[in-house]
């Protein structure tokens, strides 16, 4: 067995070091998990740039922390388990079972808990790639050998038939629940998000690809993406984007018209804001229509403010505003599910760009910062 396991550590803004670290033995409700893939995440982006206020305002605000091993959207196999236990089905886990696990431990105890089942909205929240790694068992981030997975976490078995490459895209693709929300708000007349209706994802990175494929999945009739990457805009055509807008070549209230433009001058039925910049967010309300539906994700760290004008921008257009932090782990085995059943007419090949591994772990979020890339991941 070994005694030491190799992690990637964010030691402080802009300093990433492979450590090694003492092989922990289990508590009671534990498990290690080897690492197979872990998908690199806007927050760790955010992280590596210091950006790493989350939950602002909140009972549950967070800072970092630093030092911390990062990774939160992990897949592995497990290597040991404490006790028999099951998965968050109830499925029996063995060692060597391939496994998804959520970044989120909850408490179930909390008001959140209680009143939201399914959302990791814990007002006392822990999150995988954001403990620190000072304190015992070290390892609780996906960007090494081994991660202590530990009790109370919610842990899925990934069914035989979906592959490696497709599992790894659980837990960006359960983010996008907020569309199934939107969706449930369309048993009123023109609300949230019909079959049928035009929809923009502002920004397809990784987390605006997943909610464009989600988006058609669900049924979409007209998809937009915008993007300032060409080669991003190619890929969300290849997954299903209709029309590509750069905003760099709509300036000023060009990227607005072009939208009206597609929906005889109605604007959009739902707009997906990706880009994590708060500036965006006025274009993106002003090309809804009436009564549309504006889902806020992209600024899950704390970026800054931004002036609006409440009568224009909300009360005016009676828009519905769906802010959203985090994800349903509930979402992670319908996911993969999903994304399995559609993998012959969607090119999922294409979404996972760049592997890299542990020692490579500064290249890797580099890389995934860069305009040509979509989801990057470490497999150490
Ligand atoms: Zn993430
Ligand atoms: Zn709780």
């Amino acid at each position: 067995m070994q005694s030491s396991v190799r992690a990637v550590v964010l030691e402080k803004p802009g300093v990433l070091r492979l450590q090694r670290f003492e092989r922990p033995r289990l508590e009671s409700g534990a498990m290690l998990v080897r690492i197979t893939m872990s998908g690199i995440c806007g927050t760790d982006k955010h992280g590596y740039k210091g950006q790493a206020v989350q939950y602002a305002g909140t009972q549950r605000e967070v800072f970092g922390p630093y030092p911390a091993v990062p990774g939160h959207e992990n897949l592995g196999v497990i290597e040991e388990l404490a006790e028999p236990r099951t998965d968050f089905y109830g499925l029996p886990l063995r060692v060597g079972d391939r496994v998804l696990v959520s970044p989120d431990i909850v408490c179930g105890e909390c008001f959140l808990c209680r009143h939201s089942f399914g959302y990791s909205w814990c007002d006392r929240i822990r999150s995988y790639g954001h403990l620190s790694s000072d304190v015992w068992p070290h390892l609780l981030g996906g960007w090494a050998d081994l991660m202590y997975v530990l009790p109370g976490s919610h842990v899925y078995r990934v069914p035989d038939e979906i592959s490696d490459d497709i599992a790894v895209l659980a837990e960006p693709m359960a983010v996008t629940y907020s569309l199934d929300l939107a969706k449930s708000w369309a048993a009123l007349p023109r609300q949230g998000f019909s079959a049928g209706d035009t929809v923009v994802v502002f920004g397809v990175g990784p987390l605006g690809i997943f909610h464009l494929i989600k988006a058609r999945l669900m049924g979409a009739g007209t998809l937009v993406a915008v993007d300032v990457s060409p080669y991003r805009l190619e890929l969300a055509r290849a997954l299903g984007a209709d029309v590509t807008l750069d905003p760099r070549q709509l300036p000023g209230p060009e990227l607005v018209t072009a939208v009206r433009d597609l929906t005889h001058g109605l604007g959009a039925d739902v707009v997906v804001e990706c880009v994590g910049i708060p500036s965006v967010i006025r274009d993106g309300i002003e090309m809804l229509r009436q009564g549309g539906t504006f889902v806020e994700v992209g600024n899950f760290v704390d970026s800054g403010e931004l002036s609006l004008s409440p009568h224009r921008h909300f009360v005016a257009k009676n828009i519905r505003l769906l802010g959203m932090t985090n994800l349903a782990y509930t979402g992670f085995i319908p996911s993969i599910t999903l994304l399995h059943r559609h993998r012959h007419e969607l090119p999922l090949a294409r979404v996972i760009t760049h592997r890299f591994p542990l020692e490579r772990a500064e290249e890797a979020l580099v890389t995934s910062m860069e305009p040509e890339s979509m989801k990057v991941v470490i497999a150490p």
